[in-house]
């Protein structure tokens, strides 16, 4: 994809902090890290987002995301990871070439993935379970 940051990142063009690559994937330090150590898997073909990657791609990403975890487990003996991947501008995501985010989590670092709890009505659970049919 013609002007695609990621793209270029991902093939090479631009040069990055790398710390893991295949055939498909470059895993690349964040510039903005929420914590140190945070990482991006990027695939080297451009999809937008989740619903343009092809399955088998996205669950290589998956084994990807668990490689680059315990690596950070290791090396950076941090407490925890969170995986986060956000679709769409709603969703926070504002650069729009798939990425996953690897999060290493250290104990009390108010990094702040997170959300406040809402309530699960029982009129809330029946229109979801109507409406999102997963095929
Ligand atoms: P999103 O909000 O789309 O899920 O995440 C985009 C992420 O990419 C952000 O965490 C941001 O810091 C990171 N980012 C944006 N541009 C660049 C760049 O040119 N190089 C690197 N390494 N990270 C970038
Ligand atoms: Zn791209």
């Amino acid at each position: 994809m013609e002007n695609c940051i990621f793209c270029k990142i991902a093939s090479g063009e631009i040069p990055s902090a790398t710390l893991y690559e295949d055939e498909d994937f470059r895993v690349i330090l964040d510039l903005g890290p929420a914590t140190k150590g945070h990482a991006l898997i990027l695939p080297k073909k451009h999809a937008a987002n989740i619903a343009e990657m092809p399955d088998d791609l996205l669950g290589r990403a998956a084994s990807v995301a668990k490689k680059v975890a315990v690596a950070m487990k290791e090396g950076l003996s941090c407490d925890g990871v969170n995986i986060v991947q956000n679709n769409g501008e709603a969703a926070g995501q504002t650069v729009f070439h798939f990425h996953m985010h690897i999060i290493p989590r250290y104990n009390g670092d108010n990094a702040g993935v997170t959300w406040t709890p809402g309530k699960l009505t029982d009129e809330m659970k029946e229109e979801i379970l109507n409406a999102v049919k997963v095929k």
